[in-house]
């Protein structure tokens, strides 16, 4: 069983594994390897009692109640929301507004900004490797608006150039919209040098998250960002939670994304006053369950520690790489130098589908297909590709394991 040592602490492989109680089943009559976790990750045991202790205990809904359970309730929210100001260095608490993950947060900047900014001519600029959450609701923008999108090309290696980008840039721009970290490939992306490119010509800088929260360091105020959108189900945390961080001065300019309770301060038949940020954004009765779990999430991470949570991963991503590419007819996509640990590939001769197939018939879980990134996979001129993404309890033992039995699926189709 893996151990390493690192920064400030002895990471603790074994003991990690015993908080994910669903790691500790048999799939198929053989031990579970999980390796989709780019997909969701699993969840600690944490996560799961603050969940069934909310349900248990504090049920109601929140901010409008007066009694006992409504206020705790209304706490156990509204902590999530302080914990997550920490965890990604916003300024302010009411910069950081609760969605259902990064697809709705993403939704909304398109609909509430880019509604009311955007223009005929105006343009939008993404990366080719964009996840269709960060495609689609900018087309629909465009669309809508007669504004044009534009796509920063994708290397060999699954790298964009600054380069590219500011020959890409113009006083046309008005929102940069690239992702962190790739679910396909892994790559980082120099998002903060990508930001201080747009704001020279007056572009708002949106940050896709969901793949950074938990392998990434992230501070919103280093990197200068306008919004940066993730989702809780990647980063330990439940289903169906997630935020939005928004520059206060910018969300204060938008309008509303959806009407309803809880955004309004004041209604009458004729008019309608909005609540303040971040309630302004936060239309009906949210997932507060998720919302409130989402903290334990949080505080799992932040007791794991980012940095040692990153070189742990680094270690084991740059292992499978190495015991991989002992698989004849291997092509890896996505061998950028700054990446997290998504580990993408074909094998000749053999459909990434029969390869997931064969793999989960050894309880080994991988995804396959194009990620919900088609433009990328048309870019590279294929259908998809076998992904192996790893957590914090994934051992250098499961990678060999995967090795060893691609190596068989080979010799099968050979
Ligand atoms: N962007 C990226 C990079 C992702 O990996 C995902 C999820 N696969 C999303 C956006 C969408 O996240 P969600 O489905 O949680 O809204």
């Amino acid at each position: 069983m893996s151990t390493v040592a690192t920064t400030d602490t002895y990471f603790d492989i074994k003991k990690i594994r015993t908080d994910f109680p669903i790691l500790q089943q048999k799939v198929n009559g053989k031990p579970l390897v999980y390796f989709d976790n780019a997909a969701t990750t699993q969840k600690p045991q944490q996560v799961i009692d603050a969940i069934n202790k909310y349900y248990e205990g504090y049920n109601a809904n929140i901010h409008r109640g007066l009694h006992s359970l409504a206020e705790k309730a209304t706490t156990a929210f509204e902590e999530t929301r302080l914990t997550f100001q920490k965890f990604i260095n916003a300024a302010e608490s009411e910069e950081v507004i609760f969605t259902k993950g990064t697809t709705d947060s993403i939704n909304l900047v398109a609909t509430a900004y880019g509604r009311k900014f955007i223009k005929a001519s105006d343009e939008i600029l993404i990366s080719g490797m964009e996840h269709h959450s960060n495609i689609v609701p900018w087309q629909m923008l465009c669309e809508e608006k007669g504004a044009k999108l534009k796509v920063i090309p994708v290397d060999e290696k699954g790298e964009i150039s600054l380069d590219d980008v500011k020959s890409l840039i113009n006083k046309n721009t008005k929102i940069v919209s690239v992702v962190f970290a790739s679910n396909s490939l892994g790559t980082v992306n120099p998002v903060k040098e990508i930001g201080q490119l747009a704001h020279k010509f007056g572009a708002v800088m949106m940050i896709d998250g969901a793949q950074a929260a938990s392998h990434c360091k992230v501070d919103v105020q280093d990197l200068d960002c306008d919004f940066f959108a993730t989702s809780g189900h990647k980063m330990y945390g439940p289903t169906g939670s997630g935020i939005l961080y928004g520059k206060r001065e910018i969300l204060e300019k938008m309008n509303p994304y959806q009407g309803g309770g809880e955004m309004i301060k004041d209604v009458s038949f004729e008019k309608t006053t909005y609540n303040d940020i971040p309630y302004k954004f936060e239309a009906g009765t949210p997932n507060i369950a998720d919302i409130v779990a989402l903290k334990s999430a949080v505080e799992y991470i932040n007791q794991l520690g980012k940095e040692n949570i990153v070189q742990y991963e680094n270690d084991i991503t740059a292992h499978a790489h190495k015991r991989l590419a002992e698989v004849p007819g291997i092509h890896f996509y996505g061998t950028a130098t700054n990446k997290v640990s998504v580990v993408s590939f074909t094998i000749d001769n053999v459909h990434p589908y029969d390869v997931g197939m064969m793999l989960d018939a050894k309880g080994i879980a991988v995804r396959t297909g194009h990620h919900c990134t088609q433009p990328l996979m048309d870019h590279y001129g294929i259908d998809g590709t076998i992904r192996a993404s790893f957590s914090v309890y994934n051992t250098k033992e499961e990678i060999d394991f995967l090795a060893d039995s691609l190596k068989d699926i080979v010799a099968k189709f050979s």
